[in-house]
């Protein structure tokens, strides 16, 4: 007897209709012998409906009464639910989030999980009932109801699983699973039979709405399987699961983050302490920074931008206004019409000129590159907004991704298995979760190419990796600048043993363009690895702040859900690694 949570979307409880057809698979599945916990969303655009509403009666609704407001939506739904089930029959009770005992922080409309209480749940299961559980909702510390930001009922349906230690987690929703890029943007987008967790982390996380990228952190960390499906078509679904187990490939899917914000900081001072100054105060206001690329820095002085949702915008840009002048910087510049295009594929690692052949697709279709960052699994680009269908569009087919490639898994293959363990840290979670770091590693080995002077036009950059590609050079973190005066940077680092080569390859491609190739130093990588790095506002920060107070500049910094790099001079790689070890609660390294 197998337990599933399944979750039913916005869309398949969008009506009377739906919600009988709904009740009607849960039943099946009931009766097939298995216990069932179902997590309902709110039905169609209600939740919307009632932000609108909110916005009638006043423009700044208090954030409590907010929560209140918005839990309803999930509370109607479970209780038509419950009556469907029973007008077919069955036994089901509906709960909502503070009867099941989802306990939350208190940050109303994003609040976090910090524990779930299996008693009542299990006690309906065991009585022979099927559990309706409203999605999206929890209680804090002092009984206030809470959300967990829009798109949250995917999490509390993983969270749920996760701890009633369910077989699986199945989500039923308007699509037939997870597909190489969003079809309502690209219809020659493909359905996958499967994706890593770290992939699907990645692509919720930068703009993938068909998770709420929360919930994946869960399965990752929780090891729980999901599975996702067409509420409305019987047939073949999406898995979800450990990357040794759904095949992945350099690419394996295109997200896109239309509403972004980009901010500069001009002439701030190149030394230690400039980026915490910047990324604390934003930390603080409560505003996750995305892309962060600073300048190679000339004459003392250097660029810092940054990227955030629109939605922050306003708030990002008054505090770097602020910081810039506290810091004596120039002042700032921004674009609120950019957005974000990414490339995800745990295979990308290991593969050569997968950076050239992305911007190669973008030049091509006479698209500017903004600005570029990196990760092992995920290459991002910011372009105009204007080119941001176009730009995916290009990058997909560059990939060939609307092809299956020979490596994907057979149907069906994948929907048995062992269930993936939990990682090692969630044993010394305190809440369910909290960000969950693992381990901070010191790479010695590597060089770093930057190229100042670039023109800002496209293809430039595609040029330059092409070049490295033909050279036969494995390159690994790539940041590109946003131009200044017409002109912009782009550094990247290669194993030091490719040193030398790199800098003749770079040299050549640049001085087609009238750029010119700087000293390429011996660098260190420091990686911290974990889950939440990204989604918890100032984790980045948590690592300017002890590496300023040891006098230690950065040169890079790239971050991912799953990973945060830097760059520093090899001279302070060891030194790094200890206070990076000691500032994220790990125990001293052997070696060090
Ligand atoms: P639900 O209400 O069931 O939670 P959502 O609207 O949140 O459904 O998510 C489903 C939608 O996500 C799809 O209709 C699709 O347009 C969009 N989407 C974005 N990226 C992808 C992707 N890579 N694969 C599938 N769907 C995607
Ligand atoms: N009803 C909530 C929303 O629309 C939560 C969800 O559907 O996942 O955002
Ligand atoms: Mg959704």
């Amino acid at each position: 007897m197998a337990l599933v949570v399944q979750k039913f979307g916005g869309t398949s409880v969008a009506d009377a209709a739906k919600i009988k057809a709904a009740a009607a698979k849960a039943v099946a599945r009931h009766d097939a012998g298995d216990r069932v916990v179902v997590v309902v969303s709110a039905m169609g655009h209600q939740t919307d409906l009632l932000v609108d509403l909110a916005g009638q009666i006043t423009a700044q609704p208090s954030a409590r009464e907010m929560d209140m407001l918005l839990s309803t939506g999930e509370q109607v739904s479970v209780a038509l639910f419950a009556m469907a089930i029973h007008a077919l029959g069955r036994e089901a009770v509906s709960l909502t989030g503070s009867q099941i005992g989802i306990r939350t922080d208190s940050r109303h409309g994003k609040a976090r999980i910090k524990s779930i209480s299996t008693t009542k749940v299990a006690k309906i299961l065991e009585g022979g009932a099927i559990v309706i559980a409203a999605g999206f909702q929890g209680t804090d510390q002092h009984g206030n109801i809470t959300t967990l930001g829009r798109g949250g009922s995917d999490t509390t349906a993983v969270a749920l699983a996760a701890v009633l230690g369910a077989d699986r987690c199945e989500i039923y929703t308007d699509v037939e699973g997870i597909y190489t890029t969003d079809p309502r943007i690209l219809p020659a987008a493909r359905r996958l039979s499967s994706i890593a967790y770290e992939e699907m982390l990645e692509l919720a996380s930068l703009g993938a709405g068909v998770m709420h990228a929360r919930s994946i952190e869960f399965a990752k960390k929780f090891g729980v399987p999901v599975m996702v499906r067409s509420s409305f078509k019987d047939g073949p679904s999406t898995m979800i699961l450990p990357a040794d187990r759904a095949k992945p490939r350099p690419a394996s899917g295109i997200a896109l983050a239309r509403d972004e914000a980009r901010i500069t900081l001009e002439d701030v001072p190149d030394e230690p302490g400039t980026s915490h100054a910047v990324f604390s105060a934003l930390a603080a206001a409560g505003i996750t920074v995305d892309m962060i690329v600073q300048n190679a820095g000339q004459g003392g002085q250097t660029d810092i931008s940054f990227t955030v949702a629109s939605d922050d915008f306003q708030e990002a840009a008054a505090v770097s206004r602020r910081v810039a002048a506290e810091l004596g910087a120039g002042g700032i510049s921004c674009d609120d019409d950019v957005a974000k295009v990414s490339a995800v594929g745990v295979g990308m690692a290991r593969e050569e000129g997968v950076a050239g052949r992305m911007f190669q697709a973008v030049a091509a279709a006479g698209i500017n590159v903004r600005m570029i960052t990196t990760s092992e699994i995920k290459i991002s680009a910011l372009v105009d907004r204007a080119d941001a269908n176009a730009a995916v569009a290009a990058v997909h087919a560059a990939f060939g991704l609307e092809t299956p490639s020979p490596a994907e898994v057979a149907e069906g293959s994948l929907e048995e298995g062992p269930k993936p363990s939990p990682l090692e840290v969630v044993r010394r979670l305190k809440g369910m979760e909290d960000l969950a770091i693992e381990d901070c590693v010191l790479d010695s080995s590597q060089a770093l190419v930057t190229i100042v002077g670039l023109p800002d036009t496209p293809g430039a950059a595609a040029e330059i990796f092409a070049a490295a590609a033909a050279a036969g050079l494995f390159v690994d973190m790539i940041v590109q600048s946003h131009p200044r005066n017409g002109r912009a940077e782009i550094s990247f680092t290669v194993p030091a043993g490719d040193a030398e080569r790199a800098a003749e390859a770079a040299r050549t491609a640049a001085a087609a363009h009238g750029a010119t190739v700087a000293d390429v130093p011996h660098v260190a990588k420091l990686s911290i690895t974990g889950v939440g790095i990204r989604s918890h506002a100032g984790v980045a920060d948590r690592l300017f702040k002890p590496l300023t107070d040891a006098g230690i500049n950065i040169d890079l910094v790239n971050t991912s859900e799953t990973r945060l790099n830097v760059i520093v001079a090899a001279k302070h790689g060891k030194k790094s690694l200890r206070v990076l070890r000691k500032a994220f609660g790990l125990p001293a390294a052997k070696s060090s």
